[in-house]
Formats: C-alpha cells, sequence, structure tokens
C-alpha cells in the first residue's frame, strides 16, 4: 500500500509567535492521527523553532524551497547540509510560484529535484498546467514536459520521491480541480512514470493540490491515484489542516 502523506506548504506567512502556536496546536491535534504522514513546511528561518516545538512526534518538517550547491557565494540562499541540521527530510521544488514568480526553468527544477536526492533528501516534485494550457487541451503535454525533464538522465529518479500535481490554475485561488479531473491527470502521471519504471510509479506517493480545504477533500482523498495533498491556505489553520488530514482513509 502506498503512504499517504497530507503537507502544509505554509509558504512565506505567520511570524514567530504564530508559527510557533500553529506548531503547538498541531503537535497537539495530530497527537492521535497515525495512518498518514504529515509533514509541514514553514518559512526557512523558523524551521528550527518548528523543528524543537514537534521534537518527539511524528510530524515531519520538509523545506519550501533549496540551492542546489553544498555552500559559497550564493547570497541568501539554503543548503541541503543546512536543512539536514534541522531535520528537513522533504523538500518542496518546482512549485508554481518559484516557476513562475521566481523563473524557475524545468533544468533548475531537475538540478534541484537530484540534488536532494543526491543528500538522501525526499523532493516532492510539483508539476500543473495553467488555465491557458488546460483550455487549450495541452494539461497532458505540459505535465509530461515537466516529469520528464527530470528523469531524463536517471530512470530511477522516482524511487523515494513525490510528486504533487497542482493545477496553477487551483492553487490559491479556491478554485479546486474536481476529484475526476484530479484522479485523470494522477492516473496519467503514473502510467507515464511506470514507462520509465514500473515499480516506482506503483510505489510513488502523488499528492492534489490547489484549494483543498475540509469540505473538498474526502473526495479528491477517495480517488484511487491520489494519496493525499499538499496543502496551502488551509494549512495556516491548525483545525482546517487537521480536518483535511482526517480525511485519509
Ligand atoms: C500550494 O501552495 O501548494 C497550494 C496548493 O496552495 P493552496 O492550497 O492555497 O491552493
Amino acid at each position: 500500500m502506498r503512504q499517504k502523506i497530507v503537507a502544509g506548504n505554509w509558504k512565506m506567512n505567520g511570524q514567530l509567535q504564530q508559527v510557533i502556536q500553529l506548531s503547538n496546536e498541531l503537535r497537539e491535534l495530530l497527537n492521535p492521527i497515525h495512518n498518514v504522514q504529515v509533514i509541514v513546511m514553514p518559512p526557512a528561518i523558523y524551521i528550527p523553532q518548528v523543528r524543537n516545538v514537534l521534537a518527539g512526534c511524528k510530524i515531519e518538517i520538509g523545506a519550501q524551497n533549496i540551492y542546489p550547491k553544498d555552500f559559497g557565494a550564493y547570497t541568501g540562499e539554503i543548503s541541503a547540509p543546512m536543512l539536514k541540521d534541522y531535520n528537513c527530510r522533504y523538500v518542496l521544488v518546482g512549485h508554481s510560484e518559484r516557476r513562475h514568480c521566481f523563473h524557475e526553468d524545468e533544468n533548475f527544477v531537475a538540478q534541484k529535484f537530484h540534488h536532494v536526492k543526491e543528500h538522501d533528501m525526499i523532493p516532492v516534485l510539483c508539476v500543473g498546467e495553467t488555465l491557458e494550457e488546460r483550455e487549450s487541451g495541452r494539461t497532458e503535454q505540459v505535465i509530461a514536459k515537466q516529469i520528464l525533464a527530470v528523469s531524463e538522465n536517471d530512470k530511477q529518479c522516482f524511487r523515494d520521491c513525490i510528486v504533487a500535481y497542482e493545477p496553477v490554475w487551483a492553487i490559491g485561488t479556491g478554485k479546486t480541480a474536481l476529484p475526476e479531473q484530479a484522479q485523470e491527470v494522477h492516473q496519467f502521471i503514473r502510467k507515464l512514470i511506470a514507462e520509465i519504471n514500473h515499480s516506482d510509479a506503483e510505489r510513488l506517493p502523488l499528492l492534489y493540490g490547489g484549494s483543498v480545504n475540509e469540505n473538498n477533500a474526502e473526495a479528491l482523498f477517495a480517488m484511487p491515484d491520489v494519496d493525499g495533498g499538499l496543502v496551502g491556505g488551509a494549512s495556516l489553520n491548525a483545525k482546517q489542516f487537521v480536518e483535511i488530514v482526517k480525511c485519509i482513509n
């Protein structure tokens, strides 16, 4: 059975007191939940505090970004060894906000993806189409390109990683993909990866992201190829996030 996962991407939100409060609430509310791996991705500067609050509980910590070098003259960036100092096991790569606001292209996303793996961390590769790409019937083409950019020189690369399907038109917009739309793309991604490596595709957790909330999560998570969610806005409210986590069965 594939690992069920719900990850909360806090983006650039919260300040110290709120982040500590949110972490404390999650620690308390998520304590009795065992059938799902929960990951929180705080702003990098607060990772040490979140790690302290969550010490000894099963919630894992992820980073929202990484630079694909171990050290050096890369002002403002954060490396894998730095993240590992604070027990970060997961790293988002290819999030649409990084692709679009920070112009990260497929080669750079692929570099980051492999760098994370080289450091025995788990990349959460985000892929997804814009509204214009969907409306012009190019969803599968766009997603295939994003996936194949990563596997070009490494056919085993989907072992020990996570892929998140995040339609750009659904991120932060309140417009969620219908469960059937999500399933259709997830099935496509799994089939595409199966052509590269069948057993990796079978084991790969595929998360849906894009305006997931406590009202739509159950139907999305009930889809056979949806193994959980990547949650932005709704992960900033502990009660809402926990309700979403409870939708995993
Ligand atoms: C995200 O940032 O990955 C995301 C899915 O955001 P939201 O849930 O707010 O749409």
